[in-house]
């Protein structure tokens, strides 16, 4: 039997309680990363949607950047927290993306986001989205927008310029899920015993809701070629 996995999510600002939720329901634990101690024993780490410069700013503050900067297990950023994780702010994903900048829509739209490898969409909330620019040639597209993508992985790093946390669809988280299931630190290491800063204690009240993490993969994979953006 699998064992739940622990995935951190950066509880600064944003859409952190969404996300929480959404891989609640998926069976993981989950901790609110405030602290670069917070990050000790996870799993995997999101870096969810808000406003990147104050995410960037209260990361600077407790010294969280380099903590990010320095933790080497699989993360996932939904909106700002892509923008967080381009070249240009924490400088980990191999890419560079424009804030407030994607589609003809300024503020907020919803569209259907074509998935490599599934059959129906996923429906997209996109709020002040960043574009992605430039992706590195390593870099697969997972989905597109009007031949745009707007979900990547790079390596250990997924990449949403929406928000599946605010949808009833748990095929994103999913798939980060079984990215962090392939991770090589989560076989090689158990994590019994691993600090887990100050958010430990909130755990324990949460556990008997957290349901064990039975499925199999998450029928997405990278079926479109690593390319380009002009
Ligand atoms: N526009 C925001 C930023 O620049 C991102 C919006 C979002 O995360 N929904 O950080």
């Amino acid at each position: 039997m699998k064992r739940p996995l622990t995935i951190g999510v950066l509880a600064l600002q944003g859409a952190f309680r969404e996300h929480s939720l959404a891989l609640r329901g998926l069976g993981a634990e989950v901790v609110e990363v405030r602290l670069p101690e917070d990050l000790h024993g996870l799993d995997g780490l999101v870096i969810p949607g808000g406003e990147s410069t104050t995410i960037m700013k209260l990361a600077r503050l407790y010294g969280l950047d380099d903590a990010i900067r320095d933790y080497p297990g699989p993360i996932f950023g939904t909106c700002a927290g892509m923008i967080v994780l381009d070249r240009k702010h924490l400088g980990l994903a191999d890419l560079e993306v424009d804030r407030n900048a994607y589609g003809r829509q300024v503020m907020s739209f919803e569209a259907d986001v074509e998935l490599a490898g599934e059959a129906s969409p996923v429906h997209g909330v996109f709020i002040r989205a960043p574009r992605i620019r430039d992706l590195g040639l390593d870099v697969e597209v997972l989905g597109e927008l009007d031949d745009e993508p707007v979900l990547v992985r790079d390596g250990r790093f997924l990449l949403a310029a929406f928000h599946p946390e605010l949808t009833d669809d748990p095929r994103v988280h999913e798939l980060f899920l079984t990215m962090v299931r392939g991770a090589p630190h989560v076989s090689d290491a158990p994590l019994a015993s691993v600090p887990r800063g100050h958010s430990a204690g909130a755990r324990a009240a949460e556990e008997s809701e957290v349901q064990r993490c039975e499925g199999g993969g998450a029928g997405l994979r990278p079926a479109v070629a690593a390319r380009s953006e002009a």
